[in-house]
């Protein structure tokens, strides 16, 4: 006989895949060519997101999309032409290949920002470029953030969250969010997004403790796992396919934008995690 939390939780997480719109990650956009496969190239991103926009679809502000997580919210079921667009890292290159084309198709994004580097170089990253890749400056961010473009945590330094001990982990939740929530305000202060999608049990509890209310993991599961709102995946395939037919299999215009918005996840994912892997192995 199946545990009543068991199946409460099952429920929620069936409930929350169901209905929570999808969350698209990118890394970076345009920029020098690389070895990772996190880059997506200037003109295919703007290709995408004109597609998009003229097909109907919507990008969701965060707190419209943590609205969704209320199961009394009158928009239930969610309308299936909107999602959450989202950035990891805070490259600066955002600012000047990505937030303006979102802005000409009337598009908002949720950028998550290593908040110790901000205004700095990628120190924190692998190698795998040339030259060293500036971040995000404060001005830029501030400047993006009264355009409607929003901002949350990707951590102080972008470490691997689930290998730090308690006070460490802690720490770097902790002196993210305080940052934002000094420079950018309490709606900075929302969401974290989980360096390289590693998080478990103990780091979702963790990051409630800091005072985040969403939690971005890795491109895993549907729209959420464990029925927890810490614990957000973003792999959207799951929650487009609401028809049943995988989309690789569908005709027309519904296809072939989950097939490209499948590509887009995949490649959101193996990214950094690849080469790091590859780092560590020499
Ligand atoms: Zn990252």
């Amino acid at each position: 006989m199946a545990e009543p939390e068991a199946v409460r939780s099952a429920e929620l997480n069936q409930r929350l895949s169901a209905l929570l719109p999808p969350v698209l990650c990118y890394h970076r956009i345009g920029g020098p060519a690389e070895l990772g496969v996190t880059r997506v190239a200037e003109s295919v991103f703007a290709r995408q997101m004109t597609t998009l926009a003229r097909a109907g679809w919507k990008t969701l502000t965060l707190d419209q999309f943590a609205e969704r997580l209320h199961p009394g919210h009158s928009a239930w079921p969610n309308p299936p032409s909107a999602f959450l667009l989202t950035f990891d890292d805070g490259y600066a290159s955002l600012a000047e290949h990505v937030y303006p084309v979102l802005a000409d198709v009337g598009f908002t994004a949720t950028t998550f920002l290593i908040t110790d580097y901000v205004g700095r170089a990628n120190t924190w990253d692998v190698r795998y470029t040339w030259r060293r890749l500036a971040h995000l400056g404060w001005d830029s961010i501030g400047h993006w953030q009264e355009r409607g473009f929003g901002f949350a945590s990707h951590t102080a330094s972008h470490p691997r969250l689930t290998w730090l001990p308690d006070a460490e982990a802690a720490a770097e939740l902790e002196r993210s969010r305080e940052t934002l929530r000094h420079r950018l305000g309490s709606q900075a202060a929302r969401a974290v997004a989980y360096p390289f999608g590693a998080r478990d049990a103990r780091i979702e509890r963790l990051a409630r403790a800091a005072g985040y209310e969403l939690g971005f993991g890795g491109m895993r599961g549907g729209g959420a796992r464990n029925g927890s709102p810490l614990a957000l995946a973003r792999l959207p395939v799951y929650v487009w396919d609401v028809g049943g037919v995988p989309f690789g299999l569908r005709e027309g215009l519904a296809g072939a934008l989950g097939r490209f918005i499948a590509d887009i996840a995949n490649r959101c994912a193996v990214g950094t995690t690849v080469m790091k892997g590859l780092g560590t192995r020499g």
